[in-house]
């Protein structure tokens, strides 16, 4: 299925590994001769992805989801039963080759966890007693389809659908529209409107396409970012399960103003058991002349690729993703050029989120006034937000950009609220006096990500587990990302443990800012916001940490001291 081009090394491995249970060592001077590329590239690659390994993975190949939401849950528990029961270690495969399980970051089912994925495919709701029968069936070895169907449900929980959730648009309205007006008249419609990226960064759409389109060069490309990684977030999850049709049209459309005939979808590695149905929603598009040659009988001939990540953050950051999508490691680029003018195979790509080409199409069928009309002046629109944690009814909001923190936690019923995580561990976390901020690009920006905190959670725990995390996901392609990670995460730990001294807290804020000012990409120059947030923003909570664990101690000092008295 792969031709003999070095960009297909990825989607190879990922196939091989799927097929396999792992990329065999004494395989991959073959794959590198088939492919063309070096013996080195091939195990740069297998090594840089959490879901490829040259070691076999278990039969039933388990990956907990290990988010802060997903341990307010009980994951921790839920592992240490599967452990137990199953008699292994973690990402360990037992050596009947039966079983492995492996601790993954989130994998986008925050609203229903803890959750799993088995052999890719997604558990939900995990209890104690289900971790318990899942052990069972795996040690009897029953196949996965004799499993409770249930078990692999996922819903879409979407509690308040706004403007783009409620409206349906027909198959290729938004197309057909387009075609008649032509690629100028698309790109205003897009420029009035007003849309900015739903990524969190918030870059203009319009401009972006403009410049693509305005770029030399044969060939054009349009990339949808599929690889929402940042913990917590489940949106674009959402819109794939129920909009895809939507974000392909978005696809086109974008083709059709900039001028490419191929577009790709990245999807992250932990939603491929989406792929058969997005892949039967665009042999549909096919079928009805909206992909492939001379769409609709119009000059414009376009069609899409789904392309999979296979578990790395970091490739959520667009030049990441494009290194990626070539078959590469997920290395970010340096930058200039921009991929508007030298993105996949150094050919002009206009790189988009999922919503943001959702929002694209709704623009084109239903409108730029419409959509202009809600928001704020920098902000127009809407924006889904994809809300856990300690709230009553997790899952998709749809506000209006402008909307207030204390509106969202109305809506979805929290209660007793200590503070909100915006936008995921590399956003802000904000404090009971901030929560009349607004959701928008110039107050709030986030991605989409909206985890609650109630008082009974630990927040040094939680910034610790998100510094964690990044250490976990940084490339290590440069030293300030690298080497700061680490000791982000040793002055975490002394936090945690109440044993942080005046020295570690300066060395959080020095390390931070030079992270901040030196990393080469978002995941570096935002990691020490979680622990940095908490130091500013929660000073009685972490000083009351610290003074605790020293009266234990003190308090274990007195009683040693005690039992050594004694005759
Ligand atoms: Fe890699 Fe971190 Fe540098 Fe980004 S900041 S390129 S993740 S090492």
């Amino acid at each position: 299925r792969h031709p003999r081009r070095p960009d297909r090394l990825l989607q190879l491995l990922i196939d091989i590994q799927q097929a396999r249970g792992c990329v065999p060592a004494d395989w991959q001077a073959a794959i590198a001769d088939h492919l063309g590329v070096t013996l080195a590239q091939v195990r740069g690659v297998v090594d840089f992805y959490h879901f490829l390994s040259a070691q076999p993975l278990g039969d039933y190949c388990i990956r907990l989801s290990d988010s802060v939401i997903d341990r307010f849950g009980g994951s921790l528990a839920m592992r240490d039963c599967l452990l137990e029961r199953l008699g292994i270690e973690p990402g360990v495969t037992r050596p009947d080759g039966r079983v492995s399980l492996h601790v993954t970051s989130c994998i986008g089912l925050a609203d229903q966890g803890p959750a799993a994925l088995v052999n890719g495919l997604p558990l939900t709701g995990l209890t104690p007693a289900r971790a318990s029968r899942l052990a069972a069936l795996i040690e009897r070895d029953v196949a996965m389809a004799d499993w409770p169907r249930g078990w692999f449900e996922v819903a879409n929980h979407i509690r308040q659908p706004g403007m783009l959730l409620s409206m349906r648009l027909r198959r290729g309205e938004a197309l057909v529209k387009a075609l008649r007006s032509g690629p100028e008249a698309a790109l205003d419609a897009i420029r009035r409107a007003g849309l900015r990226g739903r990524g969190g960064a918030g870059f203009d759409t319009a401009l972006k396409w403009r410049l693509a389109r305005e770029a030399g060069g044969a060939a054009r490309y349009v990339a949808c970012n599929a690889d929402e990684g940042e913990p917590g977030t489940f949106k674009d999850r959402v819109l794939l399960a129920t909009r895809a049709d939507q974000i392909f049209e978005g696809m086109s459309l974008a083709g059709y103003v900039i001028g490419a005939e191929r577009g790709l979808l990245y999807l992250r590695g932990e939603y491929a058991y989406l792929l058969p149905h997005l892949r039967a929603v665009l042999q549909r598009r096919r079928a009805d002349g909206l992909l492939g040659e001379r769409v609709l009988g119009s000059g414009f001939s376009f069609d899409i690729d789904i392309e999979l990540g296979a578990g790395a953050y970091v490739c959520g950051e667009e030049t990441a993703m494009i290194e990626s999508l070539e078959g590469k490691r997920g290395i970010p680029r340096l930058r200039p050029p921009f991929p508007v003018s030298a993105g996949y195979l150094d050919c002009p790509t206009a790189n988009n989120n999922v919503e943001t080409l959702a929002c694209a199409a709704l623009i084109i069928a239903r409108g730029a006034d419409a959509f202009r009309a809600r928001g704020t002046g920098k902000s127009r629109g809407s924006k889904l937000l994809s809300v856990s944690g300690d709230v009553a009814v997790p899952g998709i909001y749809e506000f209006d950009f402008g909307a207030t923190a204390r509106e969202v936690l109305a809506a979805c019923g929290a209660v007793d609220v200590q503070a909100i995580q915006v936008g995921g561990p590399s956003g802000v976390l904000i404090a009971p006096e901030q929560f009349d901020r607004r959701i928008a690009f110039e107050d709030l920006s986030t991605g989409g990500s909206f985890m609650v905190f109630d008082s009974r959670r630990d927040l040094v725990d939680i910034a610790r587990q998100f510094t964690h995390f990044f250490a976990f996901e940084s490339c290590g392609l440069c030293t300030p990302c690298r080497v700061g990670t680490q000791l982000l995460t040793r002055a975490a730990d002394k936090l945690g443990e109440g044993r942080a001294s005046d020295a570690d807290l300066r060395e959080i804020e020095d390390v931070g800012r030079l992270m901040r000012e030196m990393s080469h990409c978002g995941l570096g120059q935002t990691a020490a916001n979680p622990l940095l947030d908490l130091l500013s923003r929660f000073r009685p909570q972490w000083e009351a940490r610290q003074r605790s664990l020293s009266d234990e101690a003190a308090d274990g000092e007195l009683a040693g001291a005690g039992e050594r008295a004694r005759p």
